[in-house]
């Protein structure tokens, strides 16, 4: 199919795009990586009357630290984040383990981190870290700009805060330190379709026992969570030796932490090929692992932190 005429802009700065989007009179859409908008377009899913593409506006091509916290601006793509060291510390071992979820290379050349915002798919991997690490989301509209948390941004399946004349400018992830161990699974049919259920983990760890926990969960509900009754149940709790994820006894607390992520924190919705006891289940058994993911992240992290002190 051929997307019904649209008009299309070609702005050079932010201002110039909100303009573009504020004219009140066309339905507009946003054209970042097109990896999401072009497929709907040509189904006829979306027709909207103009097409705003941001490609051409340098101070969007930005990723920057600024205060601890990591700013990446509108056009930076998912395969920005495929090398560990692209982003400091356990933040950027994170993102590299989800990226290399999101579709393909040629999608990852071209799709945006930040369009992944702009869509508000429940199965999107950075929207589920977003949650669990409490980031937030930069908008700019014809009224000027605003910041709206993670969790007050998500209202839905595909549905999120921003406004339609509102351009997303960046989305801000605080730096994670080097106390902290990081972890991300995810299960899919095939290798190319979106998750059935992913969870990542940042696990911060002190004197071996786990003081804070931060759970997202992917395609677990209606839009991306933080799963909070499995973060409470990990407080306190001993990382102990290290462990195959395929192998932990139901008794250990990360097996307990995936099950009450499956029956507290999830909300999943039951597909064809999934039911809703296979679905929780999943979830349940997928968490576990990326919490023995994170334990082990962890030791290696304060093994090598003493290495290089020798
Ligand atoms: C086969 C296939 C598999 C995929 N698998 C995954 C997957 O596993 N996980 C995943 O997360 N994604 C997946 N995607 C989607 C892909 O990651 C997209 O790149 C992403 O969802 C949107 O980014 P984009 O830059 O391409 O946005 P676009 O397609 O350009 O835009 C998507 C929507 O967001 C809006 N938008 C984009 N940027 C902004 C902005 N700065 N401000 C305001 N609104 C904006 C647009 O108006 C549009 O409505 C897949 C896509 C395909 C085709």
């Amino acid at each position: 199919m051929k997307p019904a005429a649209f008009d299309y802009v070609v702005p050079r700065t932010v201002s110039e795009a909100v303009d573009a989007l504020g004219d009140g009179e066309r339905r507009a859409q946003v054209l970042a990586g097109g990896q999401s908008l072009l497929l709907e377009m040509h189904l006829e899913r979306i027709r909207p009357d103009l097409v705003v593409d941001i490609n051409r506006i340098p101070e969007l091509d930005d990723m920057r630290v600024v205060d601890n916290t990591l700013q990446v601006g509108a056009l930076i793509r998912h395969q920005a984040f495929e090398s560990a060291r692209a982003v400091p510390g356990p933040l950027g071992s994170l993102f590299s383990l989800a990226v290399v979820n999101i579709a393909h290379p040629p999608i990852r050349s071209r799709g945006t981190m930040v369009g992944s915002f702009g869509w508000g798919h429940p199965a999107s991997e950075w929207c589920a870290i977003a949650m669990a690490l409490d980031a937030d989301i930069r908008l700019r509209g014809p009224e000027g700009a605003r910041t709206v948390a993670a969790r007050d941004y998500f209202h839905g399946p595909l549905k999120t805060a921003r406004q339609p004349r509102e351009l997303i400018t960046s989305v801000r992830y605080p730096l994670l330190g080097d106390d902290v161990g990081v972890g991300f699974i995810e299960h899919r049919r095939t290798h190319f379709c979106f998750a059935q259920v992913a969870s990542s983990a940042a696990l911060t760890v002190r004197d071996g026992v786990i003081v804070e926990a931060r759970i997202g969960l992917v395609n677990c509900a209606d839009r991306p969570l933080r799963a909070h009754a499995a973060e409470q149940a990990l407080a306190g709790v001993e990382v102990g030796p290290p462990m195959d994820g395929y192998l932990l006894p139901e008794e250990h607390p990360f097996a307990r932490a995936g099950r009450i992520a499956a029956e507290h924190d999830a909300a999943p919705i039951a597909e064809p090929y999934a039911d809703l006891e296979y679905r929780r289940h999943a979830i349940a058994v997928v968490l576990a692992r990326t919490l023995c993911q994170a334990a082990n992240d962890h030791r290696s992290r304060v093994g090598e932190l003493k290495g290089d002190s020798q």
